[in-house]
Formats: structure tokens, sequence, C-alpha cells
């Protein structure tokens, strides 16, 4: 996709600031295991934080397009921080479209900021890829809602500010029973428990427990009973975000393998002479540019108003499966140091391969995939 002169400015400053301030610090941020929350507000003060947020909440009011560029490029020097702006930009699109003026206005400008971490709590226990089967219930109580239940599996969930709760209002209605609140993390009855995850360790990804949380009405978002058709929308474009994020952290192993290619020798030349070295990465830019361009269409789809919904699940289906194996033929090609950790190739592996589970797993995708194939067919097109 050719830029324009904006999106290629904006797109490089974040690549700057990913590749000087973040990319150096990327393996210390995982061995101090604990997030640093300044890093967070340093992202918002650039605009980094949900670039698309508009003006009025105090984003940047970019397109999507632009958010998926910085997006990627944060993921160039770590992978985990750019949990932030894809949290950012698919929280700040719900709460914009869907919360009263005032709710958003609580919101969303802390978000841009930095200073409010927001969280989106769909997954249960016992209800994961079938999210239409959650049980956490919502019931009235005279102008409020008291929640109850337990959502697991919340990225950010052992420290966000507010979180963005799916619920049950009616009991009996399936999919069509779910609503949507904005919950303020401070709330009585509120409390987390983390993973001891294998990736992305500074995501705080938790369980959260709801016991009796009283939340006023104004908090729900959009109208009763139609939160689960909000939540698809959402997850068409943070797929298309999360594909963009695998790419930018593969495309760092990628670089610096090839950069390798031409200082290691064995056989008297450097390896970049064996084919067997460099077909594998030539492969790999191959997969990865075709991922990103059509990330880069399911982005400018969405910034048109056109539908998107099989493409957000085609490169969330490619995305974070082609970057996991990217980063592993990227860390053969430096042999042995390859596997020690103090490179950063296990850690980028380690944390894309949760984004082959979160959003939707790759069986789900080929299920979203399939139904908006029959269902244009059945519809003539
Ligand atoms: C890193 C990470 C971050 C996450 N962040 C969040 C978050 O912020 N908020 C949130 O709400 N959730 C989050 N999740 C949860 C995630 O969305 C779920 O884990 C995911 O939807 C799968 O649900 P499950 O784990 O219950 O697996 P299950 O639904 O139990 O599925 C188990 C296996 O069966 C397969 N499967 C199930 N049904 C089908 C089918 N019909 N066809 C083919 N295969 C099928 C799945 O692909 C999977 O391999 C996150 C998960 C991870 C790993």
């Amino acid at each position: 996709m050719i830029l324009t002169d904006e999106q290629t400015s904006i797109r490089d400053s974040a690549r700057r600031f990913s590749r000087e301030r973040l990319l150096p610090d990327y393996q210390k941020r995982e061995a101090d295991d604990c997030l640093n929350r300044d890093i967070v507000r340093e992202m918002g003060a650039l605009g980094f934080l949900g670039s698309d947020i508009s003006d009025e909440f105090g984003g940047a009011g970019c397109s999507s397009l632009v958010s998926g560029l910085v997006i990627e490029e944060i993921a160039y020097g770590d992978f985990c921080l750019s949990n932030f702006p894809t949290q950012a930009s698919l929280l700040g699109a719900i709460l914009s479209r869907s919360a009263t003026k005032d709710v958003a206005h609580q919101w969303i400008p802390g978000i841009a900021s930095g200073d409010v971490i927001p969280a989106i709590c769909l997954t249960e226990p016992s209800a994961g890829s079938d999210a239409a089967q959650l049980s956490l219930r919502a019931r009235k109580d005279g102008s409020d809602y008291i929640l109850s239940g337990e959502k697991t599996s919340i990225t950010f969930g052992a420290f966000a500010d507010v979180f963005v709760v799916f619920a049950r209002t009616d009991p009996q209605a399936g999919a069509k029973g779910i609503s949507a609140f904005a919950v303020d993390g401070r709330a009585r009855g509120i409390s987390t428990s983390a993973f001891d995850d294998a990736g992305c360790r500074c995501a705080g990804r938790a369980s959260v427990f709801f016991d009796d949380v009283r939340v006023p009405a104004e908090c729900l978002l959009g109208d009763e009973n139609q939160g689960f058709t909000q939540v698809m929308k959402g997850f068409d474009y943070s797929r298309a975000l999360i594909a963009l994020m695998c790419l930018g952290s593969a495309q760092a192993s990628l670089d610096e393998a090839w950069r390798y290619t031409l200082e290691r020798q064995t056989f008297g030349v450097p390896i970049a002479t064996h084919q067997g070295v460099t077909f594998p990465l030539a492969e790999a830019d191959a997969m990865m540019t075709a991922i990103r361009e059509l990330s880069y269409s399911a982005l400018t789809l969405r910034d048109q108003g056109l539908p998107h919904t099989a493409e957000a699940a085609m490169v969330k289906l490619l995305g974070p499966k082609t970057a996991f194996d990217v980063i592993h033929q990227c860390l053969l090609t430096f042999g042995h140091y390859g596997w020690s950790k103090d490179s950063p190739h296990q850690q980028r592996m380690r944390d894309v391969m949760g984004s082959e589970i979160g959003d939707g797993t790759a069986g789900i995708m080929k299920l979203i995939i399939s139904r908006q194939r029959i269902r244009a067919i059945t519809a003539g097109a």
C-alpha cells in the first residue's frame, strides 16, 4: 500500500520511538516482570495510544489504518507494550460508539493519555470461543445493575482502571440477552487473580471476580441486550490490529536475522551465501508482506465504513501463526546464540504465541470466514 506523506510521517515517528526507546529494554522489561506505567503515559503523550480516538476525547483523530501503522511499529520494539495502543483503539471505539457522553468523557481522555488502562471482559471459565454462552449476571436493582460472576483470561485484568464487561441481562435469550457495561475498576466487590503466563508477562492477564458489584444504569453501553453485537463489531477491528502487532514483532527478528547472515561465516563464506539460509527468510518476507497488505486493506475498508469481517478474520488466522513461525526460523538462523535467553527471539515467540488464542483461535477464524463466504453465496453475491 502506498502511504500518504502524513501517514508516513506518523509511522516514522512511531518507528523512531519504538526502535530508540523501546527495543533496547525489551528483555529487561520482561525480566522486571511488572508494568511500568510511565512508559504507557509516554506513548499517550506522543499520540500513540488510540491514535484514532477523536480530538473531542483528547486523541489524535487519525484513521484506523494509521492506528494500525503505529501499533505495528510499537510491536517492533516491544510486542507486550503494543497491547496498550491496541486496547486503547478497541475500547476507545466501543466507548465512543456506545457510552453516554458523560461516561465517554469520564474514561476515553484517560485512555488516550495513558492514565487509564482499559480491559475488555468477555471470556468466562466455561465460555470462551462460544462467548454467547456467558453467564455473568447483571440484575436490575432500582435504577442500578448488580453484577455477579467471574471473567477470566482478561488482558490488563490485574491492573485495569475500567472494565468493559459483558453480562447476561436476560437469562433465556442467548446472544440477544447480553449487555455491556463500563465498570470502574475501583468499584466495591471487584477482585482479581493474575496468571503466570508464558509470554506477554507485563500484560497482567487475570481472572476478574465480580461479587455483587453495583453499577449505575448510566454505565450501560448502548441498549440493553445489545452488548454481543457491539463486541463482535469491535473484534473486526482488534483482529486486524493484532495481526499487525504480530507482524511488527516478527519483522524485528527478521531484520536482525538478515543482518546476521552477512556477519556469520561458515565454510569460509557468509551464511548469506547459502540458499538454505536465505530462502526461508525470503519466504518469511513474502508471507509477511502479503498478510501486512491484507491487514492494511481490512483497516482501509473499516475507515470507509465497508464490511471487513472476513478480511479481519483472515489476517487474525494467518498473522499470529506466521509471526511465530518466522521468529522460530530467525531463532534457528542464529544457531546456538538464538537458543540463549540473551537473544530476544525466544521472548518474541512466547509473546506472539498468545495471540493465536486471544481474540479468537484459528478454528474460530476459519468458522467466521466460512460463514461469510456461505452468507455471500446464499445472498447471491
Ligand atoms: C493472551 C490472551 C489474551 C486474552 N485476552 C482476553 C481479553 O482481554 N478479554 C477476554 O474476554 N478474553 C481474552 N482472552 C481469552 C480468549 O479470547 C479465549 O481464550 C479464546 O476465545 C478461546 O476460548 P477458550 O480459551 O475458552 O477455548 P475454548 O473455547 O474452550 O476452545 C478450546 C479449543 O477448541 C477449539 N474450538 C472450540 N470450538 C471450535 C469450533 N467450533 N471449531 C473449531 N475449533 C473449535 C478452539 O480453537 C481451542 O483450540 C485472551 C486469551 C489469551 C491467550
